[in-house]
C-alpha cells in the first residue's frame, strides 16, 4: 500500500525531529497534505497508527491538513485556488494556469509534544 511507506516515512521523520526537541511523548503531529499529493487521508492516518507503534509516537494522533490547489495566473498576476486539475484555467480571466504553487505538498508542519523533565 502507497500510504503505508509514505507513514513509515512520516513516521521517521517525527522520530527525528521529537529527538531534537527532546520530547518525552509526541501527542500529535500535524501533516499538511496537497490536494494533488495522491494520499488518502483515512488509509494515512490508518497506516500511521500501525507505522507509529512501539516508537516514540505510538498513541499520538495524525492530524492532515489539507492544503487546496493554487495556481499562478499569468494574466491576473496573482495566485488563484481552483476546485480541481482537470481544468487548470483561472476562473476569472479563463487563462491556461500551468504553474502550480500549491497542492503537492506532503510535510510536517509541527509536532504536539510533551517535554521530558530536566
Ligand atoms: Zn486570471
Amino acid at each position: 500500500m502507497h500510504e503505508l511507506s509514505l507513514a513509515h516515512g512520516i513516521v521517521e521523520q517525527s522520530i527525528a525531529a521529537a529527538e531534537r526537541l527532546r520530547a518525552a511523548r509526541v501527542v500529535a503531529v500535524q501533516l499538511r497534505v496537497g490536494r494533488l499529493a495522491g494520499v488518502e487521508a483515512g488509509a494515512l492516518v490508518f497506516c500511521y497508527d500501525i507505522a507509529s507503534q512501539g516508537t516514540v509516537l505510538e498513541g499520538s494522533r495524525l492530524e492532515i491538513i489539507d492544503v487546496p490547489l493554487v495556481v499562478w495566473c499569468a494574466h491576473c498576476l496573482k495566485e488563484v485556488e481552483l476546485p480541481g486539475i482537470q481544468r487548470l484555467r483561472c476562473p476569472t480571466c479563463d487563462t491556461l494556469c500551468g504553474e502550480i504553487r500549491h497542492g503537492r505538498e506532503l510535510e510536517i508542519a509541527s509536532l504536539e509534544i510533551e517535554e521530558s523533565d530536566g
